[in-house]
C-alpha cells in the first residue's frame, strides 16, 4: 500500500520493469498520485479504464454521467498521448474496456505482463469490495495492487480528535484541518517530469463511442458543463475571478455565485490539491470568498471521513436513536413523492429546484438544503427516498456529499441541523431568490405574477392571478401541503427521539 505521506518516492531507480495505473474517479493525467507513484517505481507504465457493467447496468440508457465520463475519457487519452509525445514515445493512450472489471482488470495486467497495478482509494463501501476482489485475482498472478490517497486532502484516519476518536463535529475538523495543512499537503504529484516511462498502447484503438457502450446521448453538451481536465479548467478559470465574492453570492440561485466544479472532483478531472491550493493562498491573501470555498472543501473532506469511519450511515441514520421516526407509507405518500420529484409540490422555489435537477443534473447548494427540507419536513417522508432520488439524477452525485447532505438536511446526521429548525419554504423563497429570477427560469407560467407573489400563488389576489394569466390547478398546482400544518407534524414525528 502507498502510505498517507509523501516519502514514498522511486526517483531515480524504478524497481519494475512495467506496471498499470488503473483509472477510477480521477481522470486526469496531471497531479494524480497513482500515475506519478507509478511513473517513478517502473520502467513501462500503462494506463487503463474499465466501464464496469455491474454500474452501468443500473442505469438508464441515457445517463450523463456516462457521456460526461466517456467524453472526459477522450480528453484523458489525448493527454496522455501528448505527454508520451513530449517525452519521445509514441502511441501512448488510455486502454479502455468494459465488461466485468472484476475479471477484465486483472486479465488486462496478465496480459501486459506488469508486476504491479496502481490506483487511488475509493472509500465506498461498493468500490471497496471491488478493490478487494481484484486485489485478490491480481494476487493469485502474482501481481500487487497498490492503492493510496489521490481524491482528498485528508483522509480516512488522518485527521482525529485528541482522543483519537473521528471526529463528528464540523467545526474542530475544520479547524484541525486548517491546523494540518501545508505546502507540502497540497503540493502536485509529479506526472510530466516522469512522463518517458510512458508505454505505447500494444493494439491501439479509439475510445468507445456511448452507442458501443449501450447508451443514448444526452443533452449534456446543451449544458455549461464542459467536460475532461481542459473543462475543468475552464470553469476554475472563470471561478476564480469570482472567487473574492463567494460568501455573498454563494447562497443565491439565480446567480452565478458557486464553482459549478463538483462533477468535475467527483470524477476526478481537476486535481482537489490544485483546488484546496488556490483557495488556500487566496485565503492567507486576505480573500473572504477564498475562506468560504475552502471551507465547502473541508465539508467535502469531512464526509468523506465520515462515510469512511461509519459505513452504516450508507443505509442508516448517522444519530441511531432517528432510525426510530416513522415517516409516512402507503399511497398517499407515494404521491406526495411523485409531486416533489416532478416539481408539481405548489411551492415555486421547490419546483423550480426540482425541474432544474431534471432538466441539467445540477442543482445549486441551497436549493438541495431546502427541497430536501422539503422532502422530510413537509411531506414526512424518509430522507432515503430523496437521497435515491438525487443519486440517480445528479451529475455530481457522490454517496458522501449525497448521504451526509440528506442526514443533515433530516436532522439526522452528525453535526445536523437540529429537528425543530424547519425551513420555512416560502421564507427561503423570499430571502433567496426575492425578485422571483429562478423560479421564471424554470416555471415561465408563473412568469407574470409580481415578484411579491411569486413565492406563494395561492396567496395571489383573484386579479392577480388574473392579471398574469394564470388558473391555480390548472396551470400550476395548489400547495400538496400547508407548511404550518405540517411543522406541527414533523416536530410530533420527530419527538420518539426525544422520548428514546
Ligand atoms: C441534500 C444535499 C445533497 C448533496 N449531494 C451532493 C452530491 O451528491 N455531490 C456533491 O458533490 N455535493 C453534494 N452536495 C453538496 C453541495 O450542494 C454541492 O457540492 C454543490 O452544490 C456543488 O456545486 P458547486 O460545485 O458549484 O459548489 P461550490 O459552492 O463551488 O463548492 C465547491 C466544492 O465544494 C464541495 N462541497 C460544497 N458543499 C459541500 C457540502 N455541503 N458537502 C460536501 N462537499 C461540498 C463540492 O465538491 C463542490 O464542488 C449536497 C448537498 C445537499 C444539501
Amino acid at each position: 500500500m502507498i502510505g498517507d505521506t509523501r516519502q514514498v518516492q522511486h526517483d531515480h531507480h524504478p524497481l519494475l520493469s512495467s506496471a498499470l495505473v488503473w483509472f477510477r474517479r480521477d481522470l486526469r493525467a496531471d497531479d494524480h498520485a497513482a500515475l506519478s507513484h507509478a511513473l517513478q517505481a517502473a520502467r513501462q507504465v500503462w494506463c487503463a479504464f474499465v466501464f464496469d457493467r455491474a454500474i452501468l447496468d443500473g442505469l438508464p440508457r441515457a445517463d450523463r454521467r456516462v457521456e460526461f465520463i466517456r467524453d472526459s475519457l477522450v480528453d484523458l487519452d489525448a493527454q496522455l498521448r501528448s505527454l508520451g509525445l513530449a517525452h519521445g514515445v509514441a502511441g501512448v493512450g488510455l486502454i479502455v474496456r468494459h465488461g466485468d472489471v472484476q475479471a477484465l482488470l486483472p486479465a488486462l495486467a496478465v496480459q501486459l505482463g506488469v508486476q504491479a497495478v496502481y490506483a487511488n482509494h475509493d472509500d465506498e463501501p461498493n468500490a471497496l469490495s471491488r478493490d478487494a476482489q481484484v486485489r485478490g485475482r491480481l494476487a493469485e498472478a502474482g501481481i500487487a495492487l497498490h492503492c493510496g490517497k489521490d481524491h482528498v486532502v485528508f483522509e480516512r484516519s488522518e485527521l482525529l480528535t485528541a482522543t483519537g476518536s473521528p471526529y463528528s463535529v464540523f467545526t474542530p475538523y475544520k479547524n484541525a484541518w486548517l491546523r494540518k495543512i501545508t505546502p507540502e499537503t497540497v503540493k502536485p504529484w509529479p506526472v510530466a517530469r516522469h512522463a518517458s516511462a510512458l508505454a505505447a498502447v500494444p493494439a491501439p484503438a479509439p475510445v468507445p463511442t456511448l452507442a458501443e457502450i449501450g447508451f443514448e446521448p444526452t443533452n449534456l453538451h446543451q449544458l455549461k458543463l464542459p467536460t475532461g481536465s481542459t473543462g475543468a479548467h475552464e470553469l476554475l478559470d472563470d471561478f476564480l475571478d469570482r472567487i473574492d465574492d463567494y460568501g455573498q453570492t454563494r447562497d443565491f440561485p439565480a446567480v452565478k455565485g458557486p464553482s459549478y466544479l463538483s462533477t468535475h472532483l467527483r470524477f476526478g478531472t481537476v486535481s482537489i490539491r490544485k483546488l484546496a491550493r488556490e483557495a488556500w493562498q487566496r485565503m492567507q491573501a486576505g480573500s473572504r470568498g477564498a475562506e468560504v470555498w475552502l471551507s465547502e472543501l473541508i465539508w467535502r473532506d469531512f464526509y468523506h471521513q465520515i462515510l469512511h469511519h461509519h459505513p452504516r450511515v450508507a443505509s442508516h441514520c448517522f444519530k441511531p436513536a432517528y432510525d426510530a421516526i416513522k415517516w409516512e407509507q402507503g399511497p398517499h405518500a407515494d404521491a406526495l413523492f411523485s409531486a416533489w420529484c416532478e416539481g408539481r409540490t405548489g411551492y415555486p422555489l421547490v419546483d423550480a429546484a426540482m425541474l432544474q435537477i431534471a432538466q441539467t443534473g445540477y442543482m445549486h447548494n441551497r436549493l438541495r438544503m431546502v427541497v430536501a427540507s422539503f422532502l422530510t419536513k413537509d411531506l414526512g417522508l424518509d430522507w432515503r427516498r430523496g437521497e435515491a432520488y438525487f443519486a440517480t439524477h445528479l451529475n455530481d452525485f457522490d454517496l458522501a456529499a449525497n448521504n451526509g447532505g440528506w442526514q443533515w438536511a433530516a436532522s439526522t446526521g452528525c453535526d445536523a441541523q437540529p429537528y425543530f429548525r424547519i425551513f420555512n419554504p416560502v421564507a427561503q423563497s423570499e430571502r433567496f431568490d426575492a425578485a422571483g429570477r429562478f423560479i421564471r427560469r424554470y416555471l415561465p407560467q408563473l412568469a407574470g405574477l409580481p415578484d411579491k407573489q411569486i413565492h406563494a400563488p395561492w396567496l395571489a389576489r383573484p386579479i392577480e392571478l388574473a392579471a398574469a394569466g394564470l388558473v391555480l390547478g390548472r396551470d400550476y398546482p395548489e400547495p400538496v401541503v400547508a407548511h404550518d400544518v405540517a411543522r406541527t407534524r414533523t416536530l410530533a414525528r420527530y419527538a420518539v427521539v426525544k422520548a428514546g
